[in-house]
């Protein structure tokens, strides 16, 4: 007899809702609680989850398993090739423990919606002794999606009315911010019990074939900088909101300001970090006590963690953007370019506009890229050269640790106006004008284009366009020896021509 909690993106022991109720549950029952992790090679590849993602995935587990370990908690990490499969395997995992009933947090993405659906049918199967329990709960946003409903009875399109929406949700119904404890410690001797006792034994797998990163140097690198599990995400999480919080509104679109930004986004995508506590932590820091007014950065951070809600929400409100659908179908006949030396330039960094250079470079050595900056490289490459959005949102995800798709997707989508965006299509923004306002001093340019971090006679001005600003022969002499590339587009001839090839896709509607 057993209880159990299915891990999945929730990876973290501290308020964790469905891993209390099923503490809870094995608690009234005078049972073990087990703990399940399901590694599915297959489930990753079709998520694109980039090798980093999954060294910081595995990482976590190691981090989970000691502290559940701690708990007399075993946790139980199953591969299974075939994702189809999951459903029957956890069913027969289930059956060997003598657990009926297992509780997971939902995940609202199509495919996971169908598997859980289907597991909740085939747990209930069979004859009555063999039958078993699935509690699929909402965990991962503060306010459960489809709770909020426009003036019109609909899901909200538009992010400023929804977070008013949200807002008013949250102060309405408290217990959206509850806090669950973590889950009560097994009953002394479970690992001594032999139908347990192998389940301590279990071991982290390596990454599958295809997900692992390249080398150790790369190991040791990542490691680094995204140290990975709750604590750290915990610590981070306190660091920021009693250092940098309050100055977040001025300083969270400068890259150059590497604490500007809470650097959370891998903790939130991977479950190390729930919402409730996030938002918790910077209203308890506001002097209103309360999620809008007060401190400027407070509101402003908050407001920005539920973005990531909003997305999750329109995910389920039009769950055909899962299957590469544009969010407005009016969007669908856009004559998309598959260019793909201009592709390959975009993700090596070698676009010859510098802001974008170093953005696409902060990618591949970090796994990470500031906001402002998805947002240029997203509409250059959807806009200046009118590569089809959907290439940039593959790349990002096989690349990005904190990789999320409804984020991700929601973010391609705004930049291409394809998305959510209530701006028409003719908002593009200018690479160069961004650069300068974002980055002044080019220091967040010369962090990561080598070729120009040491041209100590590149002025400010002259750096975010070399070629076409700097006055000096010598220095353009120089930066050709570099390699350093011309633009590759010029960017006003490029933006009439997504103006044109836009009005042409909707005019074929
Ligand atoms: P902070 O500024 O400290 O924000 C706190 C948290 O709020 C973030 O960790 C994140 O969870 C959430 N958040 C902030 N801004 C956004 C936003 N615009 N949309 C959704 N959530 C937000 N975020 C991901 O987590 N995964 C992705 O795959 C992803 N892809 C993106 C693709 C594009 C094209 C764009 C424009 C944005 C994307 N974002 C994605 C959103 C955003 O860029 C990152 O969440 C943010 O840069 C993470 O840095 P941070 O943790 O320091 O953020």
């Amino acid at each position: 007899q057993a209880v159990v909690h299915w891990f999945k993106m929730d990876l973290r022991l501290h308020d964790n809702r469905s891993l209390w109720l099923a503490s809870q549950k094995a608690q009234e029952a005078g049972v073990p609680l087990i703990c399940l992790y399901v590694l599915s090679p297959e489930d990753l590849e079709a998520h694109l989850r980039a090798p980093i993602r999954v060294d910081f995935m595995l990482r976590t587990l190691e981090i989970l398993k000691r502290d559940l370990d701690a708990l007399e908690i075993p946790l139980w990490v199953e591969t299974v090739g075939k994702r189809a499969e999951v459903p029957s395997r956890i069913k027969e995992l289930m059956k060997s423990w003598g657990a009926s009933h297992l509780f997971c947090a939902m995940e609202y993405e199509v495919d996971e919606l169908r598997r859980e659906a289907k597991l909740v049918k085939r747990l209930a199967e069979g004859e009555e002794d063999e039958r078993m329990v699935a509690q699929v709960v909402h965990d991962t946003c503060v306010v459960m999606p489809g709770a909020l409903k426009s003036g019109s009875g609909g899901q909200y399109a538009v992010y400023s009315p929804w977070y008013r929406a949200w807002i008013k949700h949250v102060e309405e119904n408290p217990d959206c911010l509850e806090m669950y404890e973590k889950p009560v410690a097994n009953p002394p001797g479970t690992r001594d019990r032999r139908q347990f006792s192998h389940l301590f034994d279990c071991p982290i797998p390596e990454a599958p074939e295809g997900k692992r990163l390249r080398d150790d140097d790369e190991k040791v690198r990542f490691r680094a900088l995204w140290p990975a599990g709750e604590h750290e995400a915990l610590r981070r999480l306190e660091k920021f909101c009693d250092e940098d919080i309050g100055k977040y509104a001025e300083r969270r679109d400068m890259p150059a300001k590497q604490e500007g930004t809470s650097n959370l986004s891998v903790h939130f995508a991977s479950g190390t970090l729930s919402a409730r506590t996030a938002i918790r932590a910077a209203r308890d820091r506001n002097n209103t006590k309360k999620l809008n007014g007060g401190n400027e950065g407070i509101q402003r951070w908050i407001s920005e963690v539920a973005w990531r809600e909003f997305y999750k929400h329109v995910l389920v409100g039009w769950p055909y953007v899962c299957m590469n659908k544009p969010f407005k179908p009016l969007y669908s006949n856009i004559e998309w370019s598959y260019n793909a030396s201009h592709f390959r330039a975009w993700t090596q960094g070698r676009t010859g506009f510098p802001i974008i250079d170093a953005a696409m470079r902060q990618v591949l050595a970090t796994g990470y890229m500031h906001n402002r900056l998805r947002m240029v490289v997203a509409s250059f490459l959807a806009k200046d050269l009118l590569i089809d959005w959907r290439m940039g949102e593959r790349y990002f995800m096989e690349h990005l640790i904190d990789g999320d798709f409804a984020s991700n997707n929601g973010g391609w989508g705004f930049a291409a106006s394809v998305g959510v965006d209530p701006q028409p299509y003719f908002r593009v923004f200018n690479p160069l004008l961004q650069s300068e306002k974002f980055d002044p001093d080019g220091e967040y340019i010369r962090r990561w284009v080598e070729e120009l971090r040491d041209l100590d006679d590149l002025s400010k001005k002259e750096v975010h366009d070399p070629y076409g600003r700097c006055g000096s022969e010598e220095v353009r002499k120089r930066l050709e020896e570099r390699g350093y590339p011309r633009q590759m587009v010029e960017h006003a001839g490029a933006r009439e021509r997504a103006l044109e090839a836009y009005k042409r896709g909707l005019a074929r509607d």
